[in-house]
């Protein structure tokens, strides 16, 4: 065994000992740490200055009570986290997720990718995560205010413009993060660049709503063209019925593709004749249904219950937009039978570890989260940037922006998958692009 690889599985083995049932952070790291062991082996000073072991620790873990008062008056009691990975290259930045499967394990396992994400994007922001297993379905405006309001009373004194700057995930979009930043101003008075994904009203970007679906398509634009193959025409399935896919189906369709699906956790809707975007977006962002709904306004779409990834059908593109580990072994096979030639991640790890193995062995060309769908947290940044010189950009400027950072993350990765002769592995080449800076500015900082 190199030196390389019997210091990566030291760090694993520690991890494993110490936090044996965080299964999505083991999952996340080992993948990570994993495809380091070239660069490792060209960098002796990180085993020197053991700096995974660095790496896979937070800065600081929080987690906090949160209490709320239902519409029947009923109290309940919920768990808030914000996890603060690293801070090497910038604040501390990342979502905020609230879903019943949120645990430290999955925070974790979002923070930790979101450090190597960050820094792909090439702006200065650090990696974190948050949330809840507050589960918003359901609850009216006045409960999710409620709970808002209470979670931020005690995130509050964690978070700041330049220390640590939350957004949006699965379960807070605009409706959270406006009564999150309520609730921060009254307990702190106006500071612009505490939240992202603000209302426009109120500091938030022109594209910020758009930008991870947007991104995921320019990204994988970039992906395709790269193999000497376009978009256009293309079939593709999207799973997911949310903000990353909403504006995913918008940004492929304008490219020329053909979206036949989308889904939320209950089934799917196959429209053979290209998938609306528009409805879609009425269903779930303004009428907060389900996409089952879809099926009984459009005569050529079909519903069915279950995984969309169970569903045989041609097509040539797939676009996971739902959530973690949403993809298998078994459904990576039918992925390749079904003939995808490309897989590009919009959610956060959609594919467990077997089926990106699949991938790799059926020569489906896979794009991985953390560059795929780094685009939401890109324009997050930019959102930064303005607030800091009290302007609003233009949709257009943003756009742009967003579209030159997506291109960038792709040529970076790239760039690492040749310099280490991985043969077209653009997830460990986005892990190595990633890593090369965090890692050069923790050891500038000095280590210990
Ligand atoms: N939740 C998004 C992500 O997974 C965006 C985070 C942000 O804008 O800070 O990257």
């Amino acid at each position: 065994m190199s030196n390389a690889k019997s210091y990566i599985q030291s760090v694993e083995d520690d991890i494993q000992r110490r936090d044996p049932d965080q299964v999505e952070f083991q999952e996340a790291v080992f993948t990570v740490l994993d495809s380091l062991e070239p660069v490792l082996e060209q960098h002796p000073e990180y085993i020197k200055a053991n700096l995974l072991a660095q790496l896979v620790e937070p800065e600081r873990a929080i987690q906090f009570r949160v209490p709320w008062q239902s519409d029947d008056g009923q109290f309940h009691v919920n768990r808030g986290w914000r996890v603060q990975f690293n801070s090497a290259i910038g604040p501390y930045k990342g979502g905020l997720r609230l879903h019943p499967s949120v645990t430290l394990s999955v925070v974790k396992f979002l923070g930790f990718e979101q450090i190597l994400k960050n820094s792909l994007t090439g702006l200065p922001i650090g990696g974190a995560k948050g949330g809840s297993d507050f589960d918003p379905k359901g609850k009216s405006d006045s409960e999710v205010m409620r709970f808002c309001q209470s979670f931020m009373t005690e995130l509050q004194r964690h978070i700041g413009p330049d220390l640590d700057v939350p957004a949006g995930d699965i379960g807070v979009s605009g409706r959270e993060i406006g009564y999150l930043f309520g609730a921060y101003k009254r307990l702190n008075g106006y500071q612009n660049g505490v939240l992202t994904g603000k209302g426009l009203t109120f500091g938030g970007s022109l594209a910020r709503t758009e930008a991870t679906g947007f991104g995921l398509l320019y990204y994988t634009n970039a992906l395709v063209k790269a193999q000497g193959d376009t978009l256009t025409g293309k079939k593709i399935k999207v799973s997911g019925a949310g903000n990353v896919a909403t504006y995913a189906i918008q940004k492929a369709t304008e490219l020329g593709a053909k979206v036949i699906t989308c889904s939320d956790s209950d089934g799917y809707v196959y429209d053979p004749s290209g998938i609306n975007y528009k409805i879609v977006q009425q269903i779930k962002e303004v009428e907060r249904g389900r996409i089952k709904e879809y099926a009984d306004r459009v005569a050529t779409a079909q519903y069915h219950e279950g995984s969309v990834w169970d569903f045989d059908v041609d097509y040539d593109l797939a676009l996971p937009c739902a959530t973690q580990n949403e993809i298998n072994q078994q459904q990576a096979g039918l992925i390749a039978k079904d003939g995808a030639k490309y897989l590009c991640e919009g959610a956060n790890m959609p594919s467990d570890p077997q089926a990106i193995a699949t991938y790799r062995k059926n020569g489906i060309v896979f794009g991985p989260a953390k560059a795929a769908n780094a685009g939401g947290v890109a324009v997050s940044a930019l959102e930064m940037s303005q607030n800091s010189e009290r302007l609003s950009w233009s949709f257009e400027t943003v756009d742009n922006r967003l579209h030159d950072i997506m291109e960038d993350i792709f040529e970076k990765s790239e760039a690492a998958d040749k310099k280490y002769h991985l043969d077209k592995n653009y997830q460990a080449g986005a892990n190595i692009a990633g890593f090369e800076k965090v890692a050069e500015a923790m050891l500038a900082q000095g280590l210990v």
